[in-house]
């Protein structure tokens, strides 16, 4: 009787240890979110949610940067903002972290004369993409990859993650800045492939195949014009203009599937790697804050 009275109370005992031990993770799991699949679109994320979503990627966002241009006469004006947001999300799903919304505010002001064009001003660029960049850090960004899928933002991009270096922030910008594999894949059927031609049209019949005009890719000539002569290595802003006025610069109508098939999966993995190493990389943030900390005095840096 007394044994039995004994176990009783010990049964009690560890009932009770249990029960305490238990009882706040049952209280937090029901205020922690369901979180086994979480999107990795910013803009569907709740606000718990987005913390979650913030912890899983180690502060690692991205922000793919598209752009609205012309592009030949058989692909949508926002081509590479679509290409660039399919290559970005699937690179999200393979390797998790939070994706900006919808980006298209870059350098485009030689497409000016071409109609759909948004052209921002020089200082409305900067002063948006800090801003932009400055709040995804303030929630928790702590690591920003702009992924670029406009060749138009070739010199914006290296110029704005360079001058990131001209007063403290607590977080690094990162520019992964290729859209084609060097080598590789199916053979191309054209040399002059820049801008809406055998290999951006082949990745939209992957991305976007329902916005795309395959029939009319042939309607214009995206051959180079030639109207400059001036040596190698001598830089003008009308450069592009001068070569492919028609913001078309190569064949669309040579485009296939299988070509889309291989570039965007390489661009895909080519993202998702980058995602990888940033979220690894340890390094960039302690030398910027060194760099930041010695830049204030510098008459005291020793080599
Ligand atoms: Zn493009």
């Amino acid at each position: 009787m007394r044994a039995i009275r004994h176990r009783n109370l010990y049964s009690f005992l560890v009932f009770s240890v249990l029960l305490a031990l238990i009882a706040p993770r049952a209280v937090q799991a029901q205020v922690t979110p369901a979180s086994d699949k979480l999107s990795v679109h910013w803009e569907e994320l709740t606000a718990a949610d987005f913390r979650e979503g913030i912890r899983r990627a180690q502060g690692t966002c991205l922000l793919p940067f598209g752009i609205l241009e012309k592009h030949g006469p058989h692909l949508p004006l926002g081509t590479d903002l679509l290409d660039v947001r399919y290559a970005a999300l699937h690179a999200a799903e393979q390797e998790y972290a939070v994706v900006f919304p919808e980006y298209y505010f870059g350098q485009i002001a030689e497409a000016k004369h071409e109609p759909g064009t948004m052209a921002y001003s020089r200082s409305l660029q900067l002063a948006l993409l800090q801003e932009t960049t400055d709040e995804m850090a303030r929630n928790g960004c702590k690591k920003v990859l702009i992924v670029n899928g406009h060749g138009g933002n070739e010199h914006l991009l290296p110029y704005f993650a360079q001058t990131q270096l001209d007063r403290p922030h607590d977080y690094v910008v990162y520019v992964f800045d290729e859209r084609l594999p060097h080598t590789g894949g199916p053979a191309k059927k054209t040399t002059i492939d820049m801008h809406a031609g055998e290999s951006e049209t082949s990745k939209m019949m992957i991305s976007r195949p329902d916005t795309v005009h395959l029939d009319r890719a042939t309607n214009e000539s995206g051959a180079d014009q030639h109207r400059q002569n001036l040596p190698e290595g001598v830089y003008t802003g009308i450069w592009w203009y001068a070569r492919f006025p028609n913001h078309y610069s190569g064949d669309g109508s040579a485009a296939t599937k299988e070509l889309g098939e291989y570039q965007m999966k390489w661009w895909v993995d080519s993202v998702a790697k980058a995602i990888r190493a940033i979220k690894a990389d340890d390094v960039s943030l302690k030398l910027q804050n060194e760099f930041y900390e010695k830049s204030a005095h510098p008459l005291e840096t020793q080599p």
